[in-house]
């Protein structure tokens, strides 16, 4: 047995070496805290994703559409963020936010597209 100090609440315990926390209630108020900054993580990602999906929405009603990187930019788009890439046998790489999604074409424009099936 020594001293301990507990993680959630700061004060001192008698305790095994691996014990951190002073009793059950401090143990789940830490785990607690925890799990709400690990949501809050996921939650700001989700967040920029469904943004970047509203974006790609909104500036292909249609299925198909071509605009300009100002045109992402200044909806708020963020390019580092998507769900997944689709290669095809060209080379050419696709990006998607959900079901839509987008190709990099040159002088800056990109070709929107949309995907109605779950693809691997
Ligand atoms: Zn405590």
């Amino acid at each position: 047995m020594e001293k301990r100090k507990c993680l959630e609440c700061g004060d001192a315990f008698d305790g095994r070496k691996d014990k951190k926390f002073c009793c059950d209630q401090c143990r789940t108020a830490f785990a607690n805290k925890q799990n709400t900054d690990q949501n809050k993580f996921m939650r700001n990602i989700n967040n920029i994703l469904r943004k970047n999906r509203r974006i790609l929405a909104e500036l292909n009603p249609t299925g198909k559409a071509t605009v300009t990187k100002t045109d992402l930019l200044d909806e708020g788009f963020k390019f580092s963020y998507f769900t997944n890439e689709y290669k095809t046998k060209t080379g050419k790489v696709y990006r998607f936010c959900y079901e839509h999604g987008y190709l990099q074409l040159e002088n800056n424009l990109f070709a929107l597209v949309f995907r109605k099936e779950y693809v691997e």
